[in-house]
């Protein structure tokens, strides 16, 4: 699946690089549903960063990060900001942003083949682009800003000094964060371009490994269960797994594994995937491009309940349903889409391959045994269609049978404890007037298993003995159109985007209050519009009363309009919400005001800073803001001119219920505080 750049571009890339020792040998374009043929064009892109000499990466195109796919290279700057930043090649600045998070300071290239080149979290724009940023902030007076200059504005050839690295914005450390775009806006790896700066000897390695029962008549080592495993490295380098896993139905492979640039200690994603059943290729996936309006399919890509739960990203090598993402081949196996088809009682051997960037590759293989006591083979329709996973428990009285109630994929897994296991009774399902008898699925030691097909019943409670549970599931929502669900105090709105697969919708109260709406282990690609009336009696502030998503004791805000006492707003996480009122003001401190500059500390404890000004005698003044150090501090229009003495300085901060805190002073005489700039000033003279 994978092909050799065509040694004639190869030559090219060489005839590029003759002033650099190390050349990368392998080099090779994989395929991938969105690389235009003719897009990659080894050598015609110039490292950004001291071109020629030898640096490492911080981060890898593709790695997996919240909500999204790493977009390029964060190319690493000696652990400190301030290094030139190069153009990659001839083009014009097509667009400029500062942004709080994100890429803070980035500018974007546009080359004359129709690439972009984006570079991200910058310290400072030089000269004429520097300049252009500051007047414009001044003219709008704002600090995050959004500019699109015309195509002969900027022209900037290769090589041109166009910024000075740094840490803005959702930088965890200084680095360039570095991208290439097409003219459709899909990244492509930028290691793809042949940069020679980049080695990497150090060949993709496992963590770890899981396997997961994908249908109810599914087993792994006689359960229906995802069970995970560390691979071994042997003495050759392959590696094996030591343990005897049995497996039965269909089966789902996900892996947790990276890969390092030499000389750096930072773990990168993986850029290809392979699995082979007894020889044959059944899945690969290939991170060289994707689009960067589905990066947000990272969260169907990856397990995504796993990493909620464990901030483990394990890559699931087979295709979820609702996964639209053209990373895929699927040969041999194309109606189970990646899932491990265990369906003759024999052993199979399953062999994974990673490879990196630079095609080097790493193998682990091991055997599945059949089940000892096989299930039934299994009809089409069994494959699962839907990652889901709500756990609702209600406690039985001590010494009695205790009932637990889990949802995973489409399944509702029924647990019943402390119960003899030689002769289990029928587990009795209620929905509406309708009840069905459900055998047991399997038994263990003192507890029953009773496996639920979702897609065939939605039940409102499930009878075990005289103990019943209810299992909150309301209705089935599909994905790719509009749905909505209502009852006493809640209305949902699901646009036609909002879900990546099929949600068993399941909404509660929370005991004090607020809304519980299946379970924070299941993404969302879109928002959901939540219109909600509260059912405690509050006196509700409503200007400063506001949706918080909470989970573990954490407050995130979302917001939301009131009308009539019913408030709306947008969520794109599932799980808990709470209406929680926010009456404080956020906190600004003056650190210092002098001629040369003003610098301030602001915070906000529950909603967060919606927006902040500074004011010297009454005129706009651009504050730079890093909320990594709660820290703003002034850039003037004209550095050069100082701030009067004596002016009055007014900063102000909103937060996002409409708080607003503020701090004032005066400017300080020139001489106490910054005597010895004011002297080295005049020698500069
Ligand atoms: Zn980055």
């Amino acid at each position: 699946m994978r092909q050799f750049i065509i040694p004639g571009a190869f030559a090219f890339l060489i005839s590029f690089s003759l002033a650099i020792a190390q050349i990368p040998n392998q080099v090779r374009t994989p395929q991938t549903g969105y690389i235009q043929p003719g897009t990659i064009q080894p050598g015609y892109f110039q490292f950004p960063i001291r071109p020629g000499e030898a640096n490492s990466l911080a981060g890898g195109m593709g790695d997996l990060r919240p909500n999204h796919f790493h977009a390029g290279l964060d190319i690493r700057t000696g652990g400190r900001e301030g290094l030139d930043v190069q153009a990659a090649a001839d083009g014009y600045v097509s667009r400029i942003a500062v942004l709080t998070g994100g890429y803070g300071n980035v500018i974007f290239i546009k080359h004359p083949n129709g690439l972009t080149t984006v570079y991200g979290h910058l310290k400072t724009l030089k000269d004429t682009l520097g300049l252009y940023l500051r007047q414009q902030q001044y003219d709008r007076k704002t600090f995050e800003i959004d500019l699109r200059p015309q195509p002969g504005q900027f022209p900037v050839s290769k090589g041109d000094i166009i910024a000075l690295s740094g840490n803005t914005g959702g930088s965890g450390g200084p680095h360039l964060h570095f991208e290439v775009r097409d003219a459709k806006d899909n990244l492509i790896n930028p290691l793809l371009y042949g940069f020679s700066e980049i080695r990497d000897d150090v060949p993709p390695y496992f963590e770890r490994i899981a396997l997961k029962t994908m249908t109810p008549t599914s087993r792994i080592n006689g359960e229906y269960q995802r069970v995970s495993y560390t691979p071994v490295r042997q003495s050759d380098g392959t590696y094996t797994i030591t343990k005897p896993i049995t497996a039965s139905g269909l089966v789902g492979l996900e892996v947790l594994a990276y890969d390092k640039t030499s000389g750096s200690p930072y773990r990168n994603g993986i850029s290809c995937l392979e699995v082979r059943l007894d020889g044959l290729e059944v899945f690969a996936y290939n991170m060289s491009s994707f689009p960067n309006e589905q990066t947000r399919f990272l969260n169907i890509h990856e397990n995504y309940e796993v990493e909620q739960m464990t901030g483990q990203r394990y890559h699931r090598a087979y295709i979820a349903d609702g996964n639209v993402l053209n990373l895929y081949k699927l040969q041999n196996n194309a109606a189970y889409r990646g899932r491990l088809p265990l369906l003759d009682g024999k052993p199979h051997e399953v062999t994974l391959t990673l490879y990196d960037a630079f095609d080097q590759a790493t193998r682990l293989t091991f055997t599945l045994l059949p089940e000892t006591t096989p299930t039934n083979s299994l009809p089409m329709d069994s494959v699962a269609v839907s990652a889901d996973s709500s756990a609702l428990t209600e406690d039985a009285p001590l010494g009695t049978p205790t009932a637990t109630i889990t949802t995973d994929e489409n399944v509702l897994k029924l647990t019943v404890k402390n119960v003899s296991t030689t002769s289990p009774p029928f587990a009795k399902l209620f929905t509406g007037r309708t009840t069905i008898e459900q055998p047991v699925s399997y038994v263990g030691t003192n507890q029953a298993i009773y496996l639920i097909d979702l897609r065939r019943t939605l039940p409102d409670s499930v009878q075990f003995g005289q103990y019943v549970v209810r299992t909150n599931l309301k209705k089935r929502i599909i994905p790719g159109r509009a749905e909505t669900f209502s009852d006493r105090n809640t209305q949902l709105t699901f646009s036609p985007k909002t879900l990546f697969d099929t949600l068993h919708l399941s909404v509660r109260p929370i005991p004090g209050g607020g809304l519980e709406i299946n379970q924070p282990t299941i993404p969302l690609n879109d928002y959901l519009t939540v219109q909600y009336v509260p059912t405690y009696p509050i006196a509700i502030d409503t200007a400063r009363t506001k949706a918080y998503w909470t989970s573990g004791g954490n407050e995130s805000f979302l917001g939301g309009t009131w009308n009539n006492g019913r408030i709306e707003f947008k969520t794109r996480w599932l799980g808990r919400f709470q209406l929680l009122t926010d009456a404080t003001p956020p906190t600004v401190q003056i650190l210092s005001a002098t001629p040369s500059g003003i610098t301030a500390k602001i915070r906000d404890e529950r909603s967060g800073i919606a927006e902040f000004r500074a004011l010297v005698n009454g005129e706009w003044v651009l504050m730079q803001y890093d909320y990594k150090r709660a820290l703003l501090w002034s850039d003037k229009l004209t550095p050069d001119v100082a701030f009067e003495a004596g002016a009055e300085v007014l900063v102000q901060v909103k937060d996002r219920s409409g708080n607003i805190g503020s701090d004032s002073t005066l400017i300080a005489e020139p001489r106490l505080v910054f005597q010895r700039k004011t002297i080295s000033k005049r020698k500069r003279r």
